[in-house]
């Protein structure tokens, strides 16, 4: 993969602070992105957001976790 992380959005303010330039922000950790990191965010240099970040959680498994836990109560009727 060569694409930017789906979790990455850019916001202007946060933490109680406003910024000229918007920001890198991490939709999963809810916190903005180290400039360290934003190289993985952005899939830099061979940088792969899925294989290289920790925090990355695939899009796809976490919705099935989502509907895992709307399924909560099958089969107790
Ligand atoms: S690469 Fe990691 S830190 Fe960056 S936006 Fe994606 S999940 Fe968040």
């Amino acid at each position: 993969m060569d694409e930017t992380c789906q979790h990455l959005s850019y916001r202007e303010e946060g933490d109680g602070k406003s910024f000229d330039t918007a920001r890198a922000f991490c939709t999963v950790t809810e916190s903005f992105v180290q400039p360290m990191r934003a190289d993985v965010c952005n899939a830099r240099y061979d940088l792969d957001p899925a294989a290289d970040c920790e925090f990355y959680v695939d899009p796809e498994s976490e919705a099935a976790e989502d509907e895992d836990a709307d399924r909560g109560g099958d089969g107790a009727e």
